[in-house]
């Protein structure tokens, strides 16, 4: 697929990625102030300031649009400090930005995942980015319950010998990768052809909170695996999966959040990405991912996403663990 044939929502969310990253890597490079959510998660200037870059964007080229983002302007318009800062980053991008319009665009992203809609995380593994390790900024198009499209940008991610790269599908086209640079060419992402569970490698998340560590260890001794998962934040881990860098990426809920369900922009824009490589993803039951449920798939527990080789033997080993 050449960017000539690119459908213009996919050429559209592609172009925001670079001043996402413009944005994440600058706040990285100064101070990182860090605020905490009323469910105690991190925020940073970064994952309001990408935010209300893409909501004007959004707004701006698709009005009819709604866009569903991870964050509210609730913290944010009562800490004057942070929303000056934020206006101060996004102004680099956009000279007319004003306090008042970071709020305004900010809850445009708050809205309804009914119909059409675009669903972002602004800044996906938010402790990661923290941590000054993986996280990515991540858009979905969701119409009627069929994620169209998804873009991963991982600004901090290595591949192909240079830092930062984005994953972008749409549906029935195949997956993609570039880097950032304006004049990048983009290449398929394919994933593995490792068709033996027992020489998987297991992609999980870096934080031990958001899966069952223990069970995944488990799983990994009934399927002879002898490698080490790769631990890593955010859908950068779909990148890696997608590209063929290893076979399995693995939430399991863990012990004392059973009743987590998964956010649909924590899933909707890697999926497009894994399947249109050639990979399948269901819940941990084998499940199909319904994101027809609003902003969390209430109906899936846990991910399981794989090279497509391995899926059933995957899914039939989890079972006896
Ligand atoms: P990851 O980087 O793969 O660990 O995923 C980061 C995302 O996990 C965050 O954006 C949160 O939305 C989500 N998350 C937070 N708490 C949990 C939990 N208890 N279980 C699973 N995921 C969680
Ligand atoms: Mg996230």
């Amino acid at each position: 697929m050449n960017n000539k044939s690119l459908p213009s929502e996919l050429q559209f969310a592609i172009n925001l990625m670079a001043g996402c990253a413009a944005i994440t890597t600058r706040v990285q490079k100064e101070h990182i102030d860090v605020q905490n959510k009323a469910d105690r998660s991190p925020v940073t200037i970064a994952d309001y300031a990408v935010q209300a870059y893409v909501a004007q964007a959004i707004w701006e080229m698709f009005p009819q649009d709604a866009l569903v983002g991870e964050e509210s302007s609730a913290l944010l318009s009562q800490d004057e400090a942070l929303l000056t800062a934020v206006t101060h980053q996004v102004r680099q991008l956009l000279p007319k930005t004003t306090p008042e319009l970071i709020c305004d665009w900010i809850d445009h992203g708050q809205g309804q995942p009914r119909g059409r809609y675009w669903v972002l995380d602004p800044v996906d593994g938010t402790k990661g980015f923290l941590r000054r390790m993986q996280y990515a900024n991540a858009l979905a198009l969701i119409e009627d319950g069929e994620v169209i499209l998804g873009v991963v940008g991982c600004p901090a991610l290595e591949y192909k010998q240079q830092t930062g790269a984005m994953a972008y599908a749409s549906i029935g086209q195949g997956a993609w990768w570039r880097s950032y640079h304006p004049a990048a060419e983009s290449f398929p992402l394919h994933v593995s052809s490792v068709k033996q569970l027992s020489q998987s490698r297991i992609l999980r998340s870096y934080e031990d909170s958001h899966t069952d560590a223990a069970r995944i260890e488990k799983f990994s001794q009934l399927a002879g695996i002898n490698t080490e998962p790769l631990r890593m934040d955010s859908q950068a881990k779909y990148f890696r999966l997608a590209a063929g860098q290893a076979e399995l990426s693995m939430r399991l809920l863990s012990a004392d959040r059973q009743d987590y369900r998964e956010f649909i922009w924590d899933q909707a824009p890697g999926y497009r990405v894994v399947l249109e490589a050639g990979g399948k993803i269901t819940d941990s039951s084998g499940a199909p991912l319904d994101f027809s449920t609003g902003r969390r798939l209430t109906n899936n527990h846990g991910i399981l996403a794989t090279n497509g080789w391995i899926h059933e033997e995957a899914l039939s080993t989890l079972r006896r663990t």
